[in-house]
Order: structure tokens, then C-alpha cells, then sequence
């Protein structure tokens, strides 16, 4: 038996650190979204106790310490499953980008293993399992537009934004998520982006309010440590784009795009000086 699961990038419309908490996880409010440039997810059920990981990525690891692999264990331990899998990951979203790939392939293999084992576990029994993976598990195992809170894990679903183009360009540089976490002084940001705000904008349909309203408090860490991610903001702004932001930790930064005669502009303009430039459709 083999199966299929869409694995979408999300990407956050405001992300705001609240305070770090005692147990060393940072209290943040984000509102994210789901974009349709996705990893393949290919399931193969295995006659053998065994979980094995593929792709076709040569840069991703393919043990344990893949998150797919992660979720893959999980689910077997948890309901005690004796067949196996081999999950085969089509890897289309960059890695380490601020677009949650590996919590993405992590929800899509527990959705994905729960119809070929045929376990019939409920939605918010995934999305508990996948808060034991990552603080973006549960959003990508329901996806659509959500307000997250807590370390992310906390989801209240939104409206999806108004349909728009979404350009995505990822400079070709690391940025580690814990070391931006880390340099992050809740205390000293000077302007918070609300959540309230851009939920409104949402509600109403507004993809102006919505662009005018883009907001991530992790912009200042990762830009005074990578300037080539403010140089690439600019660029999409003078390109045309209506609102932009960095996703996440980074360093991908995002466009959002109402006309569709504009997108091909941006996103030739921006292959002028980076190799990994997406055009995609918002998902809603
Ligand atoms: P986030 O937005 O949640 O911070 P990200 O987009 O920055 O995520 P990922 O693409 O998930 O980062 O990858 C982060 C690291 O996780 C990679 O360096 C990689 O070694 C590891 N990893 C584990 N499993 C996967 C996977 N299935 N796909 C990609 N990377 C994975």
C-alpha cells in the first residue's frame, strides 16, 4: 500500500516574543499561514518493523534526527504498530529557511501514516502528538491561518488571507533559529506588532490592512546579523511587491502580491541576485 501527503511551507503574518519563560522556551504570539510550495511525502507501508527515510535532498539527515523519522516513531510506539514505512521526502521547501519543512514533513507523515495504518486517531490527538515534536507541529498538522501562542503550540484558526501571489526568496545563508531566539531582549523591543490588528484585517478580507500590518520582532536580530536579508527586503519592496516581511527566524523573505501582472517583475528581478526565488499562490 502507498500513499501521498502534501507537506506545505507556512510562513508568519506577525510573530511577536513575549518574555522568556522558566523552562526556556519563549512566550510568542504568531499568526501563520500555509503557501503552496510544498514537499512530496511518499508512504510506503514496509512488511518489517522498520522506519526508513529517503529524499532526493543530499542535505537533509536521514535518521533519526529527521523529523519525519521522529513522527514516524512516535506514532508507531504510541499505537503500537508492528509493520513499518518507508517515507520517500520530494524536498521542494528550502531547509533551515523559517518555513517550518521539517515541522511540515513531521504533521504530513503523522496525517499521512494515520490513513495508511488506518488508526483513525482525531485531528487534536495529531496536533498533541505533533506539540511532542516541535512548537510548529500542531499548526502544520491542520494548517489554514492560525493564531499560535504559548511556544507556538497553541492554536486558535483564523481567516486565511485574502488570495494573493506569494514570492519567496531565500539568501544562500544559515541562520540558526536557536541563536536568533537567543539574542532576542523581550524587554528592549521598541515596537511590538499585534496580533489583535492583524487578526482584523484578516477577519475583514483586507489584503491591504493585512500587508500594511506584517510584523516579526525577529527581523532586527537576523538583520544585524545578515544585512543581505535587509538589502533583499528592499529589493522586494522596490520591485513592487505590497508587503513584505521575513518569515520566522529566517532568512527567507516573503512578498506578498495582490496582481498577478506583477509577480513575474519581482520575481525576475530578484533571480538577479538570488538563485532560490518561488512564486506561489497564498493557500486558502
Ligand atoms: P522553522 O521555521 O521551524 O525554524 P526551518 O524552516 O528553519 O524551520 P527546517 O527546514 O525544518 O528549518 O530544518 C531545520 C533543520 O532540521 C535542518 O538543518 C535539518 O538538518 C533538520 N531536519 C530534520 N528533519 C528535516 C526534514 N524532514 N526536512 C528538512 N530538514 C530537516
Amino acid at each position: 500500500m502507498k500513499m501521498y501527503e502534501k507537506a506545505p511551507a507556512k510562513i508568519n503574518l506577525m510573530l511577536d516574543v513575549l518574555h522568556k519563560r522558566a523552562d526556556g522556551f519563549h512566550e510568542v504570539e504568531m499568526i501563520m499561514t500555509m503557501v503552496d510550495l510544498a514537499d512530496r511525502l511518499e508512504l510506503s507501508e514496509l512488511p518489517r518493523d522498520t522506519i526508513i527515510i529517503s529524499s532526493q535532498a543530499g542535505y537533509i539527515p536521514l535518521d533519526e534526527k529527521n523529523l519525519a523519522f521522529q513522527a514516524a516513531r512516535l506514532i508507531k510506539d504510541r499505537y503500537n504498530v508492528k509493520s513499518g514505512v518507508h517515507i520517500h521526502l520530494d524536498k521542494r521547501i528550502p531547509v533551515a529557511a523559517g518555513l517550518a519543512g521539517g515541522s511540515s514533513d513531521a504533521a504530513a507523515t503523522l496525517r499521512g501514516l494515520n490513513r495508511l495504518w488506518r488508526l483513525h486517531i482525531p485531528l487534536q490527538e495529531l496536533q498533541e502528538l505533533g506539540a511532542e515534536l516541535g512548537s510548529d507541529v500542531p499548526f502544520c498538522v491542520t494548517g489554514g491561518t492560525a493564531l499560535a501562542t504559548g511556544r507556538g503550540e497553541k492554536l486558535t484558526p483564523i481567516a486565511n488571507p485574502p488570495q494573493c501571489w506569494v514570492v519567496l526568496a531565500k539568501p544562500p545563508i544559515n541562520v540558526s533559529t536557536a541563536e536568533v531566539y537567543g539574542r532576542v531582549r523581550s524587554q528592549s523591543i521598541a515596537v511590538h506588532p499585534s496580533a489583535s490588528r492583524m487578526q482584523e484585517a484578516l477577519e475583514a478580507g483586507s489584503f491591504q490592512d493585512v500587508c500594511d500590518r506584517l510584523g516579526n520582532v525577529l527581523e532586527d536580530v537576523t538583520l544585524k546579523l545578515h544585512p543581505e536579508v535587509q538589502q533583499l527586503k528592499e529589493a522586494m519592496i522596490k520591485l513592487g511587491a505590497d508587503g513584505v516581511l521575513m518569515s520566522g527566524s529566517g532568512p527567507t523573505v516573503f512578498g506578498l502580491v495582490s496582481r498577478p501582472s506583477k509577480v513575474a517583475r519581482i520575481y525576475n528581478g530578484l533571480r538577479g541576485f538570488c538563485k532560490e526565488v518561488y512564486a506561489v499562490r497564498s493557500l486558502s
